[in-house]
């Protein structure tokens, strides 16, 4: 007897996307069945190409297709496509998830994490976006390797720089370096709406924005001026930050903007030379935070000198290329929580029932 798509597709049932917790047939993330013999094809769609998963998707689909009398082989075979939130692509078309990036209080790393998703999310494969909206210090375009560079204009919008194949928008690029600004409410407030109304973004799977550290003027305004699909709060092990990486999730969570989760940066201490760990700031202390919060865990970033130093001269990318590999692993790992707990949040969106009120 020859199998048939109808035996695939049920078995494909019982496979569970392991962090959306729904089958992958009624996920529609199954895009296609070959079959030749005892020969099986599955094409399955993430929903991000960031996916923390693929490995595990690949073993359960394997695992449930041979279970089929007749199967012999099986090979998955993977494509992406981000899901946004409709919310966000009415106010701002062609972007489909808005990421807000904050931290309790500055030099935490936020820009540094910013950085380390956008060029990660991007060397995945996804279109990628950076909104540096930190008033205080825009340290993106140094970070991109973008320092001293100015957008242009075209036809009333404002056309971000790209860097690493991201597209780069910072409140730096309007000031003079040696400009301080002291910034009102009413400046933030304009300042914000015009990065939102007038950059000309195109097609985005995620625009990244650097907040300022605290709680401010800026995440009010901009959760004010568009749906996010959530924000990731980045904060070092001491207590003295967490506590106030707690007040920053309590902020977001007034804003009703959702806590995608925290980051530890500084996480721990890789020494360069003879490669031995140091828990100099008693790591684990953000795990905990999030636990006690009931706000996801999304990774440790090790304070490292190679991270700072390509993160100085504008070359982020060399962390995923150069950097030792207990680094490279800690940061992808990272990027990947964050593109996993987006989707996430998508789904568990997109099945919030609305009222349709006629
Ligand atoms: P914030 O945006 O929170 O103010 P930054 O990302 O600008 O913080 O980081 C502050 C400084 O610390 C920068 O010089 C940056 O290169 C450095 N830094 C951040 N994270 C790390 C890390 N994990 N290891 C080493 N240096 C880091």
């Amino acid at each position: 007897m020859s199998v048939t798509e109808e035996q695939i597709l049920d078995q494909l049932r019982t496979v569970n996307d392991p962090e959306l917790h729904r089958d992958l047939v009624s996920l529609k993330m199954i895009k296609g069945v070959t079959i030749d013999g005892g020969r099986v094809g599955v094409h399955v769609e993430l929903t991000t190409p960031a996916c923390p998963l693929k490995d595990q998707i690949t073993g359960d689909v394997e695992t449930a297709v041979t279970r089929i009398e007749g199967v012999n082989s099986v090979s998955v075979e993977f494509s992406a496509r981000v899901r946004g939130n409709s919310a966000i692509e009415s106010k701002l078309p062609g972007v489909k998830n808005v990421i807000a990036v904050g931290a309790g209080k500055g030099g935490v790393g936020k820009s540094t994490a910013t950085v380390l998703l956008a060029v990660g999310l991007q060397r995945a494969g996804a279109k990628v976006g950076v909104l540096d909206a930190d008033i205080y210090g825009p340290s993106i375009p140094t970070m991109m390797g973008l320092a001293g560079c100015k957008p242009s204009i075209l036809e009333d919008k404002i056309v971000p720089l790209e860097a690493y194949g991201v597209k780069v928008m910072s409140i730096g690029f309007m000031l003079n370096p040696e400009q301080a600004v002291v910034w009102r409410g009413p400046m933030v407030h304009g300042a914000i709406k015009q990065f939102i109304d007038q950059v000309e973004w195109g097609e985005l799977d995620y625009l990244i924005v650097d907040l300022p550290p605290g709680t401010g003027d800026v995440p009010l305004t901009l959760a004010q001026s568009i749906p996010m699909t959530g924000a990731v709060i980045v904060c070092t092990p001491q207590d003295v930050a967490l506590i106030d990486a707690r007040r920053a999730i309590r902020m977001y969570q007034q804003l009703n903007v959702n806590c995608l989760g925290i980051i530890e940066n500084m996480s721990y201490y890789i020494c360069p030379h003879c490669g031995e760990r140091d828990e100099i700031f008693d790591h684990g202390g953000a795990a905990a935070a999030a636990r006690e919060m009931e706000v996801p865990f999304l990774g440790e970033i090790p304070l490292n000198a190679q991270l700072r130093a390509y993160g100085d001269a504008g070359t982020p990318d060399k962390t995923f290329t150069d950097a030792d590999e207990r680094i490279r692993q800690a940061v992808d790992a990272v990027v990947r929580n964050v593109a996993g707990q987006i989707s996430v949040m998508n789904e568990s969106q997109a099945n919030v029932p609305t009222l349709s009120v006629e």
